[in-house]
């Protein structure tokens, strides 16, 4: 068996912690990638995997990013990311959150943890009852935090407007043509942002109900999700699950763009690279979306220093990430590099790894 600590995934984590209480149902990793910043921050994911492996990949790969993504946007915060192993019926119970939380208080704020897929502002609520170290709570209106979808979803707009200029020359996405694989609380974001701006949208989703319903609201076209990724349009946003981006998936792309914010949309590194070659322009997921955690972390960083926590402050942080994806793709035309090569050359500079 070779350990997992040999793994390219596992890239040098601080401390991975593995929680297992029989009697309330909990399986859960959480992974430190880096505190060099300050306390690690990420989500947590309540997923069904295939098996133990699959989790751990998940999390060592999600937990990277998380380093990587608040390093890009400037938030005093390292990376980590929890995922909790979820049955095949994906059952939560109160019990086995109050034992989430209580393994989350066991680290003593060197992890704060917040939503990701499958976990709800509820559920964040009732892990704040076992601990203090979590964000993404209620808020009143007009302060940061809350639930992260519509400032995740408020980056990747800003970040689709930014590749179009760039790669397409045009200052507006009125009739742009953007397809969204995903349309739950951030794609489904993404897309009402878009059709204000009068984009042409083709959207899918698994709940085929909910994709149906949307492309009815904003006038949109809508596909099997076998389909979506081959529709010809010049933006393809992947808002779902990860690893879409593989020889597979990236040979029947028909963009200009990728640009969206699932997490790890490259399966492999060398698929970057790939995108390149094929002259498609690709938006390195942690940067475009980071609005989501810029607003946790303002209300947590609020909450922990009693400070007034001004939602313009977050949006006017969210206003920087079209730049910033600006400067990486420069960069990348400059050094003859794929932009997810240059950012992750950027974030590992920032955590002290390079
Ligand atoms: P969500 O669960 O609300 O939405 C995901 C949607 O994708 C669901 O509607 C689901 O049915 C759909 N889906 C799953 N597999 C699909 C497939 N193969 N084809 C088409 N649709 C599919 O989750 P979310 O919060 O919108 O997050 C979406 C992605 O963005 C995830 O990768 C998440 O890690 C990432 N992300 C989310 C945030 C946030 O603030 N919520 C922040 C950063 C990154």
């Amino acid at each position: 068996m070779t350990a997992f600590w040999t793994e390219p995934d596992f890239d040098d984590h601080e401390v991975v912690h593995f929680v297992h209480d029989e009697k309330r149902g909990l399986t859960a990793i959480i992974a430190l990638h880096s505190t060099h910043l300050g306390p690690a921050a990420g989500g947590t994911r309540f997923w069904h995997y295939e098996d133990p492996g699959a989790a751990m990949r998940d999390a060592l790969r999600l937990s990277r990013g998380m380093s990587y993504k608040n390093a890009m946007a400037g938030l005093p915060m390292g990376g980590g990311k929890a995922v909790i192993l979820a049955d095949e019926q994906r059952r939560k119970t109160p019990e086995m959150l109050a034992a989430f939380g209580e393994a989350v208080n066991g680290l003593g704020g060197k992890y704060v943890t917040a939503e990701d897929v499958g976990i709800t502002v509820e559920d964040m609520v009732a892990v704040n009852q076992q601990t203090d170290y979590v964000s993404g709570l209620p808020v009143d209106e007009g302060e940061a935090g809350g639930n992260p979808g519509p400032f995740t979803a408020l980056g990747i707009y800003l970040g689709i407007k930014a590749a179009v200029q760039h790669k397409l020359g045009r200052d507006s996405v009125e009739g742009v043509h953007v397809s969204l694989q995903g349309v739950g609380s951030v794609g489904g974001g993404v897309a009402r942002l878009l059709a204000k701006d009068g984009a042409r949208l083709t959207l899918s989703d698994i709940r085929e109900d909910n994709a149906a319903s949307l492309g009815e609201e904003l006038g949109a076209d809508v596909v099997s999700p076998d389909a979506i990724m081959a529709v010809g349009c010049d933006v393809f946003s992947p808002n779902a699950l990860g690893a879409i981006l593989n020889e597979e998936g990236i040979a029947k792309l028909d963009c200009a763009i990728v640009a969206g914010g699932a997490n790890n949309q490259l399966a492999r590194p060398e698929n970057g690279t790939m995108l390149a070659e094929r002259g498609i322009l690709y938006a390195p997921d942690y940067v475009i979306n980071a609005g989501g955690i810029v607003s946790v972390t303002m209300e947590y960083l609020c909450r922990r220093d009693n400070a007034p926590c001004d939602i313009n402050e977050v949006r006017r942080r969210i206003a920087l990430i079209p730049d910033r994806l600006t400067k990486i793709w420069q960069d990348s035309e400059a050094q003859a590099s794929s932009p997810d090569r240059v950012a992750d050359a950027m974030a590992q500079e920032l955590i002290g790894r390079r």
